[in-house]
C-alpha cells in the first residue's frame, strides 16, 4: 500500500490542485487495491480471530464473494443516488427484476412478487424492514383507531426475537410496556406457540389496547427455532394484526429444496425479510424485504416535495423507492445481488449452503461422539454447569485459535460454533473441536482438584 498517493494533485498557475478522480491513477490504485484485498483474502488464516484492542469486538468475518465485491466496486464507482424512479430507472428496475428472481428462488407466494401486486425492496438491515413495516402498520391503524390511540398499539414476538425488534419498537414511538415477548420453552422447541399468542391477544384486548403486529422468526439467533407461520398467521389474522415473518440468516438457505419446508404458511404473512449479506455470498448491506401491499409501506413513507416532482412519478407507473424505505437517498445495491445472482446461479447457490449444513452435521456428529462434553455430569455436583461453559467460552476465546459467542437459552448458557463464513473447510471445524475438547478437558481437570 506504500504507493498509494490520494492527495494527486497537479501543478497550475496558482499552485497545486487536487485532481481527486484522475482515471489513470483510479486505474493504478484500483489495481493496487484489489491486490491488497487479493492477498488479504490468501492470508486470512494468519490474522487473529480477536481484535488485539480492547474493549473487544466480534469481527464477523462474513461470506463475501468475487461478485459481491466487484457488485459493490459498480454499485460505488457509479455513485448513482437513486432515491426515485426518475433520478435512476435502471437502479429502480434492476431492482424489482432482482427481488422477483429472488422471490422465486425462495418460492415466495407471487403475491410477494411485483407481478402478483406486492413487490420488493433492499434495506440495509432487518432492523430498518421491522421498523418500516411497523410505521405502515401503524399510520394504517391509526387512520381508524385515531391518532391518540398510539400508546394502546401492542407488538407481539417470543423471547426468542432478535432485540433489533425492540430497537425498532422503540423508534416506532410504541409504548414500551405494549412490547409482549411471549415466553417459549425447551419442550416446544422455543418456537412461539399460537395458543400463548392467542392468550397474550386476549389479554389485551380486556386491557382496552390494540394488538397491532407479529414478528415471527425463521432461524432464531440464539437456538435456530423456527415459529409455526401458518397457525400464527390464522391467530393474527383473526384479530387483523400485521405478520413480519424475519428469517434474517436462515432465508438464503431455503432457496433449496430440502428447507423450503421452513418458509411453509409464509403466504398468511404481510412480510418477509432475509438478509443477503449474511448468509448469501453477499455483504452488508442488503437486507431483502417483500409486502404484499406496498401502498401499506408508500402511504406511510411518503413524502413528495415539490422539488421531486416529476412526470414519471405522476404518471403512478413506476417505483419510487424512497416511498419504501427510511431515507430518502439510496445506493445501486441491487448491482452486487445482480452479480451474484447471475455468476453463481441457483445451483451453486445451492451447493453453497447445503456444503455449510454437511459442516454444521459434522460438528454435531464430532460432539456426540464425545461422552464427557455432551453430558453436564462430567463437572463436580457443586459446581454451576452454566459456570463452566463461561470458563470455557473465555479460556477458547482466549486463546487466540478461534472465536466463539454464547447464547442463554432456557436459561441454558450455551457455545456457538458458526458454520457459515466463505472459506469454513471441514479441517476449520475439526480443529475448532479439537480446541474445545483441549480447553474443557483443561479446565475438567482445575475443577476436580479443588
Ligand atoms: C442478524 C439478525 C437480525 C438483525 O439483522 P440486522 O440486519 O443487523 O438488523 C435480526 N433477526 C435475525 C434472526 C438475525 O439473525
Amino acid at each position: 500500500m506504500v504507493d498509494l498517493k490520494l492527495n494527486h494533485s497537479v501543478q497550475n498557475g496558482s499552485g497545486f490542485m487536487l485532481i481527486p478522480l484522475d482515471h489513470e491513477e483510479f486505474r493504478r490504485q484500483g489495481h493496487m487495491m484489489i491486490d491488497f484485498l487479493a492477498d488479504y483474502y490468501q492470508n486470512i488464516e494468519i490474522y487473529p480471530f480477536h481484535s488485539q484492542v480492547e474493549p473487544d469486538y466480534l469481527p464477523a468475518r462474513s461470506n463475501g464473494s468475487i461478485a459481491n465485491f466487484l457488485g459493490e466496486m459498480l454499485c460505488t464507482g457509479f455513485n448513482t443516488v437513486g432515491f426515485n424512479w426518475i433520478a435512476s430507472p435502471a437502479a429502480t428496475e434492476l431492482e424489482s427484476i432482482v427481488m422477483d428472481w429472488l422471490a422465486k428462488m425462495l418460492k415466495l407466494p407471487s403475491s410477494f412478487h411485483f407481478s402478483g401486486g406486492g413487490g420488493g425492496v433492499i434495506h440495509a438491515s432487518t432492523c430498518e424492514a421491522f421498523l418500516c413495516t411497523l410505521t405502515a402498520i401503524r399510520e394504517k391503524k391509526l387512520s381508524v383507531i385515531g391518532r391518540e390511540n398510539l400508546d394502546k398499539l401492542v407488538v407481539y414476538c417470543s423471547d426468542q426475537t432478535h432485540f433489533s425488534l425492540k430497537k425498532s419498537v422503540q423508534i416506532a414511538g410504541i409504548s414500551p410496556e405494549n412490547f409482549r415477548p411471549i415466553v417459549t420453552t425447551k419442550s416446544d422447541s422455543f418456537q412461539l406457540c399460537p395458543e400463548s399468542l392467542r392468550l397474550a391477544i386476549i389479554l389485551d384486548l380486556e386491557a382496552g389496547l390494540v394488538p397491532l403486529y407479529l414478528c415471527c422468526t425463521v432461524g432464531t439467533t440464539s437456538s435456530t427455532a423456527v415459529d409455526p407461520l401458518g397457525p400464527l398467521c390464522d391467530v393474527a389474522k383473526e384479530y387483523g394484526i400485521w405478520v413480519h415473518v424475519d428469517a434474517a440468516y436462515a432465508g438464503g438457505a431455503c432457496i433449496c429444496p430440502e428447507f423450503r419446508h421452513f418458509l411453509d404458511g409464509v403466504e398468511g404473512a404481510n412480510s418477509f425479510s432475509f438478509n443477503a449479506h449474511k448468509w448469501f455470498l453477499t455483504t452488508l448491506d442488503c437486507c431483502c424485504l417483500w409486502v404484499k401491499d406496498p401502498s401499506a409501506l408508500t402511504n406511510a413513507l411518503s413524502t413528495n416535495p415539490e422539488i421531486l416532482n416529476n412526470k414519471a412519478t405522476e404518471s403512478k407507473q413506476v417505483v419510487d423507492y424512497k416511498d419504501w424505505q427510511m431515507a430518502l437517498s439510496r445506493r445501486f445495491r441491487a448491482l452486487k445481488l445482480w452479480l451474484v445472482l447471475c455468476s453463481y446461479g441457483i445451483t451453486r447457490l445451492r451447493d453453497f449452503v447445503q456444503g455449510h449444513v454437511k459442516l454444521a452435521k459434522h460438528s454435531e456428529w464430532l460432539l456426540a461422539g464425545d461422552k464427557k462434553l455432551g453430558s453436564p455430569s462430567v463437572i463436580p455436583n457443586d459446581e454451576d454447569f452454566n459456570e463452566f461453559n463461561r470458563n470455557l467460552l473465555e479460556s477458547i476465546n482466549a486463546s487466540g485459535g478461534a472465536r466463539m459467542v454464547y447464547a442463554v437459552v432456557g436459561g441454558v448458557y450455551v457455545i456457538w460454533l458458526a458454520v457459515g463464513a466463505t472459506f469454513f473447510e471441514y479441517r476449520h471445524v475439526n480443529k475448532a473441536f479439537k480446541l474445545v475438547q483441549d480447553h474443557a478437558n483443561a479446565l475438567l481437570c482445575t475443577y476436580w482438584k479443588h
